[in-house]
Parts: C-alpha cells; sequence; structure tokens
C-alpha cells in the first residue's frame, strides 16, 4: 500500500504532505476506521475522554475539571449536546479556521456577521450575534468572555445554577448549529 500521491499533493501544503510522508503504511490491506488513539484497542469510552483531559491538571485545576464534569453530566441536555460541550472543551469543533490548514476549499468569514474569520472564540463569544443570544439568555456570562477554553468552561460551570449550566449549553448548541 502507498499514498496517492497525486490527491496529497493537490490537497496538502508541503508542511503537512512532510508529516504525511513519515506515517507508517500498513503491510496488508484493511478497511479504514476510526481509533481513539487514548485506548489501546481504540475504542472510545467516556472514561478515557476523562482521563485523557485530567491526565496534565494539577491541584486545583483537576478540581475544578472534575466539578465541570460532574455537573455536565448531571445536567438534563440532550447527549448531542453534551457532545458538542465534550468537543469544545478538546477544542475539536472544526470551524472554517480549523479546516483552512487542511486546504478544504471554504470562504473563511462567519457566515452570520460576515466581519471576522469563523474561529472558536467568534462563533460561541465574539460573534455579534453570539453576544446577541448570551445577552438575552445569560447576560451575567458577558463580562468573563475572554477565551473559549476548558477554564473558561470551569469557571462559567462554577458559577452558574444548574438551570443556567443548561441554559448555557443549550446556547452553546444554538451557536454552532446556526
Ligand atoms: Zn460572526
Amino acid at each position: 500500500m502507498s499514498w496517492k500521491w497525486e490527491l496529497v499533493n493537490s490537497l496538502f501544503n508541503e508542511c503537512d504532505k512532510g508529516l504525511i510522508a513519515q506515517i507508517p503504511m500498513l503491510s496488508r490491506r484493511q478497511e479504514d476506521g476510526w481509533q481513539w488513539v487514548h485506548k489501546r484497542k481504540g475504542l472510545y469510552s467516556v472514561k478515557s475522554a476523562y482521563q485523557f483531559l485530567t491526565r496534565h491538571l494539577h491541584g486545583h485545576e483537576q478540581v475544578f475539571v472534575v466539578e465541570l464534569w460532574r455537573k455536565l453530566w448531571s445536567l438534563k441536555i440532550p447527549p448531542k449536546v453534551r457532545n458538542l460541550v465534550l468537543h469544545i472543551c478538546n477544542h475539536c469543533i472544526p470551524t472554517k479556521l480549523e479546516l483552512q490548514p487542511r486546504q478544504i476549499d471554504i470562504e473563511l468569514v462567519c457566515a452570520l456577521c460576515r466581519a471576522e474569520a469563523e474561529s472558536l472564540e467568534h462563533v460561541f463569544l465574539f460573534c455579534p450575534f453570539a453576544r446577541d443570544l448570551w445577552a438575552s439568555c445569560i447576560s451575567t456570562l458577558l463580562p468573563v468572555f475572554v477565551q473559549l477554553t476548558l477554564h473558561w468552561l470551569c469557571q462559567v460551570f462554577s458559577t452558574l445554577s444548574v438551570e443556567d449550566c443548561q441554559m448555557c449549553c443549550m446556547v452553546l448548541w444554538m451557536l454552532w448549529m446556526n
């Protein structure tokens, strides 16, 4: 087996092509599939995701994250919404800015305001449409908008009531579905 270099050359920049060339190829033919790299057998589990997220945390950080998780799992929200929040915690959201280095041919600008590139922070925090939605749902959150990180979510979840945490998750979901 080998790479389809004509296709690779047409899709990736020099740096990415170099990285692709370093990926070892299987000697036998096998169907492509998804693998969770943090488990030996490649199968995803919530426990392993939790361990991955908390592995490099220490002291009070760990307490914060454990609290975030505990609260997130206790919320009455649809699983797809909880999943989105987990993906946000992992910075695994395919915004246009994230897709750009993969040379996927898309317009970078935010489809809602058309004023800035669609980054994680823009979609969920700084887009005027996002700010309006936050202001109408949980206006107390606006002053703490800095960066959409695990720390931000920990901070938000530690200060909000259960109902407001649920609202927060639903706002994140609505912003992503827009
Ligand atoms: Zn926007």
